[in-house]
Protein backbone atom coordinates (compact mmCIF):
# COMPACT_ATOMS: atom_id res chain seq x y z
CA UNK A 1 0.00 0.00 0.00
CA UNK A 2 1.18 3.64 -1.17
CA UNK A 3 1.90 5.62 2.22
CA UNK A 4 1.69 9.38 3.35
CA UNK A 5 4.87 10.97 5.00
CA UNK A 6 6.00 14.28 5.64
CA UNK A 7 9.15 15.44 3.19
CA UNK A 8 10.92 18.76 2.56
CA UNK A 9 10.11 20.17 -1.31
CA UNK A 10 11.55 22.41 -3.50
CA UNK A 11 9.12 23.77 -6.08
CA UNK A 12 10.82 26.55 -7.62
CA UNK A 13 13.94 28.27 -8.06
CA UNK A 14 15.08 30.08 -5.57
CA UNK A 15 11.53 29.23 -3.34
CA UNK A 16 11.85 28.89 0.13
CA UNK A 17 11.31 24.91 0.39
CA UNK A 18 8.24 23.45 2.12
CA UNK A 19 7.46 20.74 4.44
CA UNK A 20 4.20 18.76 2.65
CA UNK A 21 2.53 15.53 2.01
CA UNK A 22 4.12 13.15 -0.13
CA UNK A 23 3.35 9.53 -1.69
CA UNK A 24 5.95 6.50 -1.01
CA UNK A 25 4.72 4.21 -3.71
CA UNK A 26 4.79 0.67 -3.15
CA UNK A 27 8.71 -0.68 -3.53
CA UNK A 28 9.66 -2.18 -7.44
CA UNK A 29 10.91 -5.66 -7.10
CA UNK A 30 14.89 -4.12 -6.04
CA UNK A 31 13.39 -1.31 -4.38
CA UNK A 32 13.27 -0.55 -0.20
CA UNK A 33 11.02 1.61 1.80
CA UNK A 34 13.82 3.05 4.24
CA UNK A 35 12.41 5.00 7.62
CA UNK A 36 14.88 7.82 8.02
CA UNK A 37 16.18 8.55 11.64
CA UNK A 38 19.05 11.33 10.58
CA UNK A 39 19.75 13.44 7.50
CA UNK A 40 22.32 16.33 6.97
CA UNK A 41 21.98 19.16 5.35
CA UNK A 42 24.31 19.78 2.65
CA UNK A 43 25.39 22.63 0.01
CA UNK A 44 24.27 20.54 -2.75
CA UNK A 45 20.46 20.69 -1.44
CA UNK A 46 20.83 24.12 -1.52
CA UNK A 47 22.58 24.05 -5.07
CA UNK A 48 18.94 22.14 -6.31
CA UNK A 49 16.97 24.56 -4.43
CA UNK A 50 18.70 27.85 -6.46
CA UNK A 51 18.12 25.59 -9.83
CA UNK A 52 22.28 24.99 -9.67
CA UNK A 53 21.88 21.07 -10.66
CA UNK A 54 18.90 21.03 -13.08
CA UNK A 55 15.79 22.51 -13.58
CA UNK A 56 13.42 19.17 -12.85
CA UNK A 57 11.41 21.05 -10.08
CA UNK A 58 9.76 19.78 -7.43
CA UNK A 59 12.70 18.16 -5.66
CA UNK A 60 12.27 16.45 -2.48
CA UNK A 61 15.46 17.06 -0.89
CA UNK A 62 18.11 15.65 1.29
CA UNK A 63 20.84 12.77 0.79
CA UNK A 64 23.62 12.25 3.42
CA UNK A 65 21.09 10.36 6.13
CA UNK A 66 20.75 6.93 7.53
CA UNK A 67 17.68 5.01 8.93
CA UNK A 68 16.13 1.55 9.23
CA UNK A 69 15.15 -1.08 6.38
CA UNK A 70 11.31 -0.95 7.21
CA UNK A 71 9.63 -2.77 3.27
CA UNK A 72 11.41 -4.05 0.34
CA UNK A 73 10.48 -5.00 -3.16
CA UNK A 74 10.45 -8.83 -4.04
CA UNK A 75 13.35 -9.77 -5.74
CA UNK A 76 16.04 -7.90 -2.53
CA UNK A 77 18.45 -9.60 -1.09
CA UNK A 78 20.77 -6.93 -0.14
CA UNK A 79 19.25 -5.87 2.84
CA UNK A 80 16.35 -7.30 5.06
CA UNK A 81 13.98 -5.24 7.26
CA UNK A 82 15.31 -4.14 10.29
CA UNK A 83 18.80 -3.33 9.06
CA UNK A 84 20.27 -0.06 9.83
CA UNK A 85 21.73 1.66 6.66
CA UNK A 86 23.38 4.98 5.53
CA UNK A 87 22.22 5.46 2.30
CA UNK A 88 24.72 6.34 -0.92
CA UNK A 89 24.53 7.49 -4.65
CA UNK A 90 27.06 5.42 -6.05
CA UNK A 91 25.01 1.95 -5.85
CA UNK A 92 27.30 0.49 -8.51
CA UNK A 93 25.49 -1.30 -11.70
CA UNK A 94 28.82 -3.43 -12.64
CA UNK A 95 28.14 -3.28 -15.84
CA UNK A 96 28.91 0.04 -17.68
CA UNK A 97 31.85 0.69 -18.78
CA UNK A 98 33.82 1.66 -16.50
CA UNK A 99 32.36 -1.11 -13.76
CA UNK A 100 33.25 -3.42 -16.62
CA UNK A 101 36.90 -2.20 -16.30
CA UNK A 102 37.21 -2.92 -12.50
CA UNK A 103 37.05 1.09 -12.06
CA UNK A 104 33.46 0.78 -10.26
CA UNK A 105 34.12 4.26 -8.56
CA UNK A 106 33.32 6.13 -11.72
CA UNK A 107 30.15 3.83 -12.15
CA UNK A 108 28.13 5.53 -14.55
CA UNK A 109 25.07 4.11 -13.88
CA UNK A 110 24.44 4.05 -10.31
CA UNK A 111 21.36 2.48 -9.27
CA UNK A 112 17.98 4.31 -8.11
CA UNK A 113 14.61 3.19 -7.33
CA UNK A 114 12.58 2.54 -10.06
CA UNK A 115 9.19 4.08 -9.03
CA UNK A 116 8.83 7.41 -8.35
CA UNK A 117 7.65 9.26 -5.01
CA UNK A 118 4.99 11.87 -5.77
CA UNK A 119 3.10 14.83 -4.31
CA UNK A 120 -0.33 13.86 -3.39
CA UNK A 121 -1.53 15.10 -6.86
CA UNK A 122 0.21 12.63 -8.86
CA UNK A 123 3.43 15.23 -9.70
CA UNK A 124 6.53 13.08 -9.88
CA UNK A 125 8.99 14.00 -7.28
CA UNK A 126 12.64 14.12 -8.26
CA UNK A 127 14.81 13.24 -4.97
CA UNK A 128 18.07 15.14 -4.96
CA UNK A 129 20.89 13.06 -5.73
CA UNK A 130 18.43 9.98 -5.96
CA UNK A 131 17.52 9.78 -2.73
CA UNK A 132 15.25 12.70 -0.87
CA UNK A 133 15.46 11.83 2.39
CA UNK A 134 14.57 14.96 4.26
CA UNK A 135 11.37 12.76 4.35
CA UNK A 136 9.76 10.75 7.05
CA UNK A 137 10.59 7.51 4.71
CA UNK A 138 11.99 7.37 1.77
CA UNK A 139 12.28 4.78 -1.53
CA UNK A 140 15.80 3.87 -2.54
CA UNK A 141 17.33 0.55 -4.78
CA UNK A 142 18.39 -2.08 -2.16
CA UNK A 143 22.27 -0.95 -3.02
CA UNK A 144 21.59 2.16 -2.50
CA UNK A 145 21.79 0.82 1.24
CA UNK A 146 24.93 -0.11 3.04
CA UNK A 147 24.68 -1.56 6.30
CA UNK A 148 26.82 -0.36 9.42
CA UNK A 149 27.44 -1.12 13.04
CA UNK A 150 23.61 0.03 14.36
CA UNK A 151 24.94 0.85 17.60
CA UNK A 152 26.08 4.12 15.96
CA UNK A 153 24.16 7.74 16.27
CA UNK A 154 22.31 8.08 13.30
CA UNK A 155 23.27 11.55 12.69
CA UNK A 156 27.02 10.75 12.90
CA UNK A 157 26.16 7.70 10.73
CA UNK A 158 24.28 9.56 7.81
CA UNK A 159 27.25 12.15 6.99
CA UNK A 160 29.12 9.47 5.52
CA UNK A 161 26.72 9.43 2.57
CA UNK A 162 28.12 12.96 1.15
CA UNK A 163 30.09 15.55 2.37
CA UNK A 164 32.06 13.64 4.89
CA UNK A 165 33.06 10.84 2.42
CA UNK A 166 33.98 13.13 -0.29
CA UNK A 167 36.50 14.72 1.93
CA UNK A 168 37.84 11.64 3.59
CA UNK A 169 38.05 9.95 0.03
CA UNK A 170 39.59 13.25 -1.68
CA UNK A 171 42.28 12.65 1.00
CA UNK A 172 42.92 8.72 0.80
CA UNK A 173 41.58 7.12 -2.02
CA UNK A 174 42.00 10.24 -4.64
CA UNK A 175 45.19 11.75 -3.26
CA UNK A 176 46.62 8.72 -2.17
CA UNK A 177 48.17 10.50 0.99
CA UNK A 178 50.03 8.14 2.71
CA UNK A 179 52.68 8.11 6.22
CA UNK A 180 55.12 10.37 6.03
CA UNK A 181 53.13 12.64 3.36
CA UNK A 182 53.09 16.32 3.67
CA UNK A 183 49.54 17.91 2.87
CA UNK A 184 47.48 20.51 2.11
CA UNK A 185 43.83 21.29 2.33
CA UNK A 186 42.28 24.68 0.72
CA UNK A 187 38.70 25.37 2.44
CA UNK A 188 38.08 24.04 5.60
CA UNK A 189 34.50 23.77 5.76
CA UNK A 190 32.56 20.46 6.35
CA UNK A 191 34.16 18.81 3.30
CA UNK A 192 38.12 20.13 3.95
CA UNK A 193 37.86 19.28 7.40
CA UNK A 194 37.05 15.85 6.49
CA UNK A 195 40.08 15.87 4.03
CA UNK A 196 41.96 17.16 6.93
CA UNK A 197 40.61 14.15 9.03
CA UNK A 198 41.52 11.59 6.22
CA UNK A 199 44.81 12.92 5.50
CA UNK A 200 45.75 12.34 9.44
CA UNK A 201 44.28 8.98 9.29
CA UNK A 202 46.34 8.06 6.02
CA UNK A 203 49.59 9.15 8.63
CA UNK A 204 50.13 12.34 6.62
CA UNK A 205 53.29 14.34 8.54
CA UNK A 206 52.33 17.60 8.40
CA UNK A 207 48.85 18.92 7.42
CA UNK A 208 48.48 22.44 6.78
CA UNK A 209 44.44 24.36 6.57
CA UNK A 210 44.09 27.36 4.75
CA UNK A 211 40.75 29.39 5.33
CA UNK A 212 40.15 32.81 5.48
CA UNK A 213 37.76 32.50 8.83
CA UNK A 214 38.88 31.77 11.98
CA UNK A 215 36.51 29.69 13.16
CA UNK A 216 36.98 26.89 10.29
CA UNK A 217 40.88 26.71 11.03
CA UNK A 218 39.92 26.51 14.98
CA UNK A 219 37.64 23.51 13.44
CA UNK A 220 40.64 22.40 11.12
CA UNK A 221 42.97 21.87 14.44
CA UNK A 222 40.60 19.61 15.94
CA UNK A 223 40.31 17.18 13.19
CA UNK A 224 44.41 17.24 12.75
CA UNK A 225 45.79 20.03 10.80
CA UNK A 226 49.32 20.49 12.18
CA UNK A 227 49.50 24.03 11.01
CA UNK A 228 46.83 26.90 9.83
CA UNK A 229 47.23 29.31 7.53
CA UNK A 230 44.78 32.68 7.60
CA UNK A 231 44.09 33.08 3.73
CA UNK A 232 42.89 36.60 4.06
CA UNK A 233 45.95 38.04 5.34
CA UNK A 234 48.66 35.55 4.19
CA UNK A 235 50.41 34.52 1.10
CA UNK A 236 48.72 30.81 1.17
CA UNK A 237 51.29 29.31 -1.35
CA UNK A 238 54.32 30.80 0.11
CA UNK A 239 53.31 29.96 3.61
CA UNK A 240 52.48 26.37 2.27
CA UNK A 241 55.91 26.14 1.11
CA UNK A 242 57.70 27.46 4.43
CA UNK A 243 55.48 24.96 5.97
CA UNK A 244 57.01 21.85 3.87
CA UNK A 245 60.60 22.51 3.94
CA UNK A 246 60.44 25.04 1.01
CA UNK A 247 59.30 22.28 -1.48
CA UNK A 248 55.72 22.86 -1.17
CA UNK A 249 52.84 19.52 -0.33
CA UNK A 250 52.89 16.11 -1.64
CA UNK A 251 49.22 17.09 -2.16
CA UNK A 252 47.19 19.38 -2.12
CA UNK A 253 43.20 19.07 -1.95
CA UNK A 254 40.87 22.00 -3.10
CA UNK A 255 37.92 21.96 -1.33
CA UNK A 256 36.47 25.47 -2.21
CA UNK A 257 36.30 24.95 -6.11
CA UNK A 258 37.30 28.42 -7.57
CA UNK A 259 39.88 29.13 -10.42
CA UNK A 260 41.73 31.34 -7.19
CA UNK A 261 41.92 28.58 -5.02
CA UNK A 262 42.86 25.56 -7.65
CA UNK A 263 45.88 28.05 -8.92
CA UNK A 264 47.29 28.29 -5.35
CA UNK A 265 46.72 24.68 -4.49
CA UNK A 266 48.59 23.91 -7.83
CA UNK A 267 51.53 26.11 -7.20
CA UNK A 268 51.57 25.41 -3.34
CA UNK A 269 52.65 22.00 -4.19
CA UNK A 270 56.02 19.96 -4.40
CA UNK A 271 57.57 19.12 -8.11
CA UNK A 272 55.62 15.57 -9.23
CA UNK A 273 52.63 16.44 -6.43
CA UNK A 274 48.85 15.99 -6.64
CA UNK A 275 46.33 18.27 -6.73
CA UNK A 276 42.83 17.24 -6.16
CA UNK A 277 39.72 18.94 -6.92
CA UNK A 278 37.02 18.08 -4.45
CA UNK A 279 35.16 21.69 -4.23
CA UNK A 280 32.74 21.75 -6.79
CA UNK A 281 32.86 24.91 -9.24
CA UNK A 282 30.28 26.50 -11.00
CA UNK A 283 29.64 26.37 -15.12
CA UNK A 284 30.67 29.63 -15.48
CA UNK A 285 34.35 29.86 -13.66
CA UNK A 286 37.57 29.18 -16.45
CA UNK A 287 41.01 28.86 -15.68
CA UNK A 288 43.94 30.42 -17.51
CA UNK A 289 47.47 29.44 -16.94
CA UNK A 290 51.10 28.70 -18.38
CA UNK A 291 50.86 25.03 -20.40
CA UNK A 292 54.53 25.35 -19.65
CA UNK A 293 53.88 25.04 -15.76
CA UNK A 294 51.86 21.94 -15.99
CA UNK A 295 54.43 20.24 -17.91
CA UNK A 296 56.95 21.32 -15.55
CA UNK A 297 55.58 20.81 -12.46
CA UNK A 298 54.65 17.20 -13.72
CA UNK A 299 53.00 15.03 -11.29
CA UNK A 300 48.78 14.77 -11.11
CA UNK A 301 46.11 16.67 -11.24
CA UNK A 302 42.89 15.01 -10.28
CA UNK A 303 39.30 15.69 -9.75
CA UNK A 304 37.38 13.56 -6.59
CA UNK A 305 33.73 12.66 -7.45
CA UNK A 306 32.40 11.55 -4.04
CA UNK A 307 35.83 10.76 -2.66
CA UNK A 308 36.20 7.81 -5.36
CA UNK A 309 34.40 6.04 -2.81
CA UNK A 310 32.60 2.67 -2.74
CA UNK A 311 30.51 2.59 0.26
CA UNK A 312 30.09 -1.28 0.61
CA UNK A 313 34.09 -0.60 1.18
CA UNK A 314 34.24 2.50 3.04
CA UNK A 315 31.19 3.35 5.16
CA UNK A 316 31.73 0.01 7.36
CA UNK A 317 35.54 0.38 7.91
CA UNK A 318 35.35 4.75 8.39
CA UNK A 319 32.34 3.59 11.08
CA UNK A 320 34.47 1.04 13.18
CA UNK A 321 37.57 3.76 12.66
CA UNK A 322 35.20 5.85 14.13
CA UNK A 323 33.89 3.33 17.40
CA UNK A 324 37.33 3.07 18.25
CA UNK A 325 37.90 6.94 18.22
CA UNK A 326 40.77 7.37 15.73
CA UNK A 327 37.83 9.71 13.46
CA UNK A 328 35.98 12.05 15.16
CA UNK A 329 32.84 11.73 13.23
CA UNK A 330 30.65 13.29 15.75
CA UNK A 331 33.06 16.66 15.17
CA UNK A 332 30.79 17.40 12.06
CA UNK A 333 27.65 17.22 13.24
CA UNK A 334 27.24 21.16 14.81
CA UNK A 335 23.70 21.09 15.56
CA UNK A 336 20.42 18.98 14.98
CA UNK A 337 17.00 19.98 14.17
CA UNK A 338 13.68 19.33 13.29
CA UNK A 339 12.53 18.36 9.71
CA UNK A 340 10.84 22.02 9.46
CA UNK A 341 14.64 23.58 10.49
CA UNK A 342 16.21 22.87 6.90
CA UNK A 343 15.33 26.72 5.18
CA UNK A 344 16.88 28.11 8.85
CA UNK A 345 20.47 25.56 8.26
CA UNK A 346 20.40 26.83 4.79
CA UNK A 347 20.94 30.28 5.83
CA UNK A 348 23.39 29.29 8.97
CA UNK A 349 25.17 26.81 6.22
CA UNK A 350 25.51 30.31 4.04
CA UNK A 351 26.97 32.46 7.50
CA UNK A 352 29.26 29.41 7.35
CA UNK A 353 28.73 28.74 11.08
CA UNK A 354 28.10 24.98 11.15
CA UNK A 355 29.96 22.38 9.36
CA UNK A 356 26.78 20.11 9.72
CA UNK A 357 22.98 20.64 10.52
CA UNK A 358 20.99 17.79 10.94
CA UNK A 359 17.71 16.59 11.08
CA UNK A 360 16.76 14.00 13.18
CA UNK A 361 13.66 12.08 13.85
ZN1 LIG B 1 28.63 0.87 -13.36
ZN1 LIG C 1 25.90 16.24 -0.33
Amino acid sequence: MPEIVRGIVARSVKAPVELVDIVIPDPGPHDVVVRVQACGVCHTDLHYREGGINDEFPFLLGHEAAGVVETVGDQVGHVAPGDFVVLNWRATCGECRACRRGRPWYCFDSHNASVPMTLTDGTALSPALGIGAFADKTLVHERQCTKVDPETDPAVAGLLGCGVMAGIGAAINTGAVSRGDTVAVIGCGGVGDAAVAGARLAGASTIVAVDRDPRKLRWATEFGATHTVDASTEDVVERIKELTGGFGADVVIEAVGRPETWKQAFYARDLAGTVVLVGVPTPDMTLEMPLIDLFSHGGALKSSWYGDSLPERDFPVLIDLYRQGRLPLDKFVSERIALDGVEQAFAAMHDGAVLRSVVVW
